[in-house]
């Protein structure tokens, strides 16, 4: 079976290529490339499941008759920042702002919070669509701190301020496969493979 990604982020593309491979669902991901791009969503509901929804139907306007078409909308939670960025993470410091210039401003944001009070969570919502009505989701979190510094290049987004609970390296240290275990993606995927499995 084909499942369309309702995302323009290859880093996303690239982590869920990775889990459906390691969990050897008959599935073969299919970009929203191969449907001519993701079409461009405003995403103006304030909620993670709100806009996940947006992403998915849009996708699906533009997708063969009963395609399985799955979105994400993610991000990061920080407890000094009652929640902040939350949905707005991709565009934290502004509407065309880079994966560099949000940690930047996300630093700033957090200078004067003293340890106790760098606890964050990412949080992943899945929405999968499907034929004959299917309508399923699935939510991840991953709880953490947040550094005062960046440390490590792997990932994307806030990964490399980001230390898992139970872990002393940040996501930008950590090999994926390591992230693809634990993080928040990786909780809502296992539930998605799971339901999947039947
Ligand atoms: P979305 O594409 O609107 O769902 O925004 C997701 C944003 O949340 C990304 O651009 C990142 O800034 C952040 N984010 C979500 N998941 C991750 C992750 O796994 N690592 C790092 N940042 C993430």
């Amino acid at each position: 079976m084909d499942i369309y990604l309702a995302t323009g982020n290859a880093h996303k593309a690239e982590e869920f290529g990775r889990m459906f491979a390691q969990a050897s669902l008959p599935v073969r991901v299919r970009s929203a490339k191969d449907l001519g791009g993701m079409p461009h969503v405003d995403e103006y509901t304030g909620t993670f499941t709100g806009n996940c929804r947006l992403k998915a139907e849009a996708l699906q306007r533009i997708a063969p008759p009963k395609s399985w078409i799955l979105a994400d909308d993610s991000g990061l939670c920080c407890d000094a920042l009652q929640g902040g960025p939350g949905v707005d993470s991709a565009v934290y410091a502004g509407p065309k702002a880079t994966d560099a210039e949000n940690r930047v401003k996300l630093l700033e944001a957090m200078k004067k919070a003293p340890a106790h009070k760098r606890g964050a969570r990412f949080e992943c919502h899945l929405l999968v669509l499907g034929p004959n009505g299917v309508d399923m989701k699935f939510v991840g979190q991953c709880w953490g701190r947040i550094l005062e510094a960046e440390v490590g290049t792997e990932g994307f987004g806030y990964d490399s301020l980001f230390v898992p609970s139970g872990f002393d390296k940040t996501f930008g240290e950590l090999q994926p496969q390591t992230k693809d275990k634990l993080s928040h993606r990786a909780k809502a995927f296992a539930q998605l493979a799971t339901w999947m499995r039947g």
